[in-house]
């Protein structure tokens, strides 16, 4: 069964008189372990896709499965617990807690979360800066490191309470080209490492090459989907 299974999904957004459809009936099936990035020019709705996906809103029609629960139906007490047990987040512009060091803002989301022991947590914040390369880093603060660096500890603070499925909105835009280019590789890498599914969205054409699953949006649909290796249209 996918992971993420979408049937003809929308999403309106209403403000006065004004409707804007900024997703219009999307379907789509994600298994798990896959490395898929949705991409499209801005306004395509990539965001709203994920943040539906990420329970962070509710859709206007359509039926949505996430790890096997119909998460329509979840009220926001339910899609919180929901989040925090199944779904990471990484974010364009990092989201860093700036009073914390880079071994705090890791351990942030097992305080919230999880019921472990302050030696179980260093243990789990340990390995996943090792597995992301800042061990050395640990004590500094987050405007002492640089925006790869930044986005490092977020992949890591994504991962650190093993969740099926990270979901990361334009995680290199604000990045240099080099830079996001080793930001999707150690996404890649960690998939590899943990078997967890990861999801971005991009606009920038000189990363999309490296997504095992390439949708394309257009003004709110889904107009097309490439295969490593293959293409054929949704
Ligand atoms: P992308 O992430 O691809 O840039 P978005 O999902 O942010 O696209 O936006 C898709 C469309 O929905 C755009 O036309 C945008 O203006 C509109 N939109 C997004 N969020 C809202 C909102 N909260 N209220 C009204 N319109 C919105
Ligand atoms: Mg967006």
């Amino acid at each position: 069964m996918g992971l993420v299974m979408a049937e003809n999904i929308t999403k309106e957004y209403h403000s006065g008189e004004v409707t804007v459809r900024a997703l219009k009936g999307a379907s789509f099936n994600i298994e798990p372990g896959s490395f898929v990035s949705f991409v499209g020019p801005s306004g395509s709705g990539k965001t709203t896709l994920l943040n539906l996906i990420g329970c962070l809103d509710k859709l206007s029609a359509g039926r949505l499965l996430v790890a096997g629960m119909d998460v329509s139906s979840f009220g926001k007490k339910d899609s919180a617990i929901f989040r925090g047990k199944n779904i990471g987040f990484i974010f364009q512009d990092f989201n860093l807690i700036p009073v914390l060091t880079v071994f705090e803002n890791i351990e942030y989301p097992l305080l919230m979360v999880q019921n472990a022991s302050p030696g179980d947590r260093k243990k789990r914040v340990m390995s996943l800066l090792d597995a992301v390369g800042m061990a050395e880093q640990k004590d500094k603060y987050p405007d002492q490191i640089s925006g790869g660096q930044k986005q490092r500890v977020a992949v890591a603070r994504a991962l650190v309470t093993n969740p099926k499925l990270v979901l990361a909105d334009e995680p290199t835009a604000n990045l240099d080209h080099k830079t996001a280019y080793m930001v999707i590789e150690l996404m890649k890498k960690m998939r590899d490492d943990f078997q967890t599914t990861f999801i971005f969205s991009t606009h920038d054409q000189k990363i999309v090459g490296e997504a095992e699953i390439l949708y394309m949006m257009e003004d709110g649909e889904l107009v097309g989907k490439q295969m490593k290796g293959g293409e054929e249209h949704v």
